[in-house]
């Protein structure tokens, strides 16, 4: 099957439920990311600040939402600022506040979302819950008025045992609910459940994703050079 018919079935497999697709270009090239745009895709993502700052250039005629899923250096930030849609991947305060320092520079507001370790894996990055409220309850997230947070990312663990990867999807709402109801009970923004890959997107939807971040079952298997 060519790319759009992958992005079609993957449509038709999610039908009716809310959930927003962040089609994964890393690796592959931009006439790639072409042809799934034309097919009414706006919504990328890129885990790598070179490569999505390259292909932002070569495709800036396009309404593309370009989302940062990677984890991002706070000297990396300055490069994406500008034309980022959403940061899925804040994973300390220093991070948080070089966002939204270069943010306030630009008057802008960025979209981010916090990243929590949910998986048994020790290479994935991300908060836990202790770490997500000292920066939520720091005086000087309560200053930011150039981040908007909208919700949790989270990867779970590389797996064939979906139970094990169910979850930790589980958790990961339960760390969403909790923080709605402790932080963000007034704020609409706070909505997004960033959850799901190829292997395990549907047990994610099942779970309360509201965003699944798809790059194989799209573009195919990628190649790394
Ligand atoms: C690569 C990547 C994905 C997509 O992976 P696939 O298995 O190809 O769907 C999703 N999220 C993050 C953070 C990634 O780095």
């Amino acid at each position: 099957m060519g790319i759009v018919e992958n992005l079609n079935s993957l449509r038709q497999s999610i039908g009716n439920a809310n959930v927003k697709i962040v089609a994964v270009s890393k690796t592959h090239p931009a006439e790639m990311i072409k042809i799934v745009y034309e097919a009414d895709q706006r919504l990328f993502g890129e885990n790598k600040v070179q490569e999505m700052v390259s292909k932002y250039e070569q495709l800036k005629d396009l309404d593309i939402k370009w989302h940062l899923i990677g984890h991002l250096q706070t000297n990396k930030v300055k490069y994406i600022i500008s034309f980022v849609d959403m940061i899925h991947s804040v994973d300390s305060l220093k991070l948080l506040k070089e966002i939204n320092r270069l943010a306030e520079k630009g008057s802008l507001v960025i979209n981010c979302l916090l990243q929590f370790y949910i998986a048994k894996e020790e290479t994935k990055f991300g908060l836990d819950y202790s770490e997500a409220e000292e920066i939520l309850n720091s005086n000087e997230f309560k200053e930011m008025k150039n981040v908007r947070i909208c919700g949790v990312m989270g990867m779970a663990s590389f797996s064939d045992n979906m139970e094990l990867v169910r979850n930790e999807f589980r958790e990961l709402k339960q760390i969403f609910d909790k923080l709605k109801q402790n932080h963000f009970s007034h704020s609409e923004a706070f909505c997004e459940l960033s959850m799901g890959m190829s292997s395990d997107w549907k047990i994610a939807v099942e779970e309360g994703s509201t965003i699944i971040r798809v790059g194989s079952n799209i573009f195919g298997n990628r190649i790394y050079t």
